[in-house]
């Protein structure tokens, strides 16, 4: 970041903090104070400003609502024992960002916007990232087109926006998933690397019938033979099948460049576990719960850090997982991943900026 911008501010009169319960916080339900705004038209960004939390006005031929030109990022915030604000490998999903955008032909966003604007929301917002254990503020960077035409074509103006949300526990318990061979989330050549909206739209109807027969998430497969294990619901997957660490490879662009799953491989290696980047096969996956080799398995996310598989439905069978040991690899990297963020153990990674 080497250029300052200028942020307008316009402060709420009204803060909703007096009227939050930070008991019970349900996922992306309660909105902190402000939002961050800028808009890009004539081939710039402008208007770097901070409003009180406020719905938008939008014209009915907006290309997002139509064409879905839109891409996000989610990542968080975490108060440390002296009431300082850490935020966990920005720089990640600002580069990240900037990835989806350019698959999805939105304009790039300078560094110094996503930073400084962040930067300033936190700090206006500060009293909304809850210092409770296990609690956060999510952040939620996105860009979306905003240009009033039905014709199909990159739009020529834009939005840039971080809304934040306190939240609660995320999975708290451990979930249910269930291998899919039917629907596919990203096929190779698609928009499955992306964090682009749309990928989420074309999940959810997959998800919910999962859900009728009583899976929280899918175990979703590659989109060409169903055979390979790519990810679990919005989140990478692993296993550790006969103490060795496995996760799909991130080259086929079918499968999202995880922050938390390249967290995870980093404290992987520090640790000594073995681990393989391949893609494994429904039928090893099979297999290895047979056989009672398949030791852990685990999704990797933003949301939930780690979140334990507990059950997995694979060509009509439930395999019920072992309850994972304290010094499981799931719970070891989880409990540095999570001492990391609450600024609880040392930062030898240069992950953690404070605010
Ligand atoms: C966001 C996301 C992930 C996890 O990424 P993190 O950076 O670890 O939060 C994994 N898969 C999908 C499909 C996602 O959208």
């Amino acid at each position: 970041m080497n250029k300052t911008i200028e942020i307008q501010i316009n402060k709420t009169a009204n803060s909703k903090l007096p009227h939050t319960d930070f008991e019970n916080l349900a996922f992306g339900q309660t909105t902190s104070d402000h939002m961050f705004i800028a808009d890009y038209y004539d081939g710039d960004w402008h208007g770097m400003r901070i409003e009180p939390y406020a719905p938008l006005s939008i014209h009915p031929a907006n290309a997002t609502l139509h064409y879905g030109q839109s891409v996000f990022e989610g990542l968080k915030a975490y108060k440390n024992k002296e009431d300082e604000v850490l935020v966990f490998r920005a720089d990640s999903n600002f580069r990240r960002l900037n990835e989806s955008a350019r698959r999805m032909c939105i304009p790039e966003l300078p560094e110094e916007i996503f930073m400084e604007g962040m930067a300033r929301l936190l700090e206006l917002d500060r009293d909304w990232v809850p210092a409770r254990p296990g609690c956060s503020l999510y952040i939620r960077p996105f860009i979306f087109a905003t240009d009033e035409y039905l014709g199909i074509r990159p739009s020529n103006k834009y939005k840039f926006m971080i809304l934040t949300c306190p939240v609660g526990h995320y999975y708290a318990k451990p979930v249910s998933v269930k291998v899919e061979t039917r629907y596919t989330r990203a096929i190779e050549g698609g928009t499955g690397a992306a964090k682009a909206a749309g990928n989420y739209a074309g999940s959810l109807y997959p998800a919910l019938q999962a859900q009728k027969q009583g899976y929280d998430q899918l175990l979703w497969t590659d989109g060409k033979t169903h055979q390979f294990i790519e990810e679990s619901g919005t989140m990478n997957v692993m296993f550790v099948i006969n103490g060795k660490l496995v996760t799909a490879p991130t080259t086929t662009g079918t499968i999202l460049k995880g922050i938390t799953r390249d967290s995870v491989l980093i404290l992987a290696k520090e640790l000594g576990m073995q681990y393989e980047e391949r893609f494994i096969s429904v039928s090893e996956l099979q297999d290895a719960l047979e056989k009672g080799v398949l030791e852990e398995a685990f999704g990797t996310g933003t949301a939930a850090t780690v979140a334990h598989i507990q059950r997995i439905h694979v060509n009509d069978k439930d395999y019920v997982l072992p309850e994972k040991p304290r010094d499981s690899f799931s719970y070891k990297v989880l409990t540095i991943l999570d001492d990391i963020k609450y600024g609880r153990r040392e930062d030898a990674h240069g992950w953690i900026s404070k605010y």
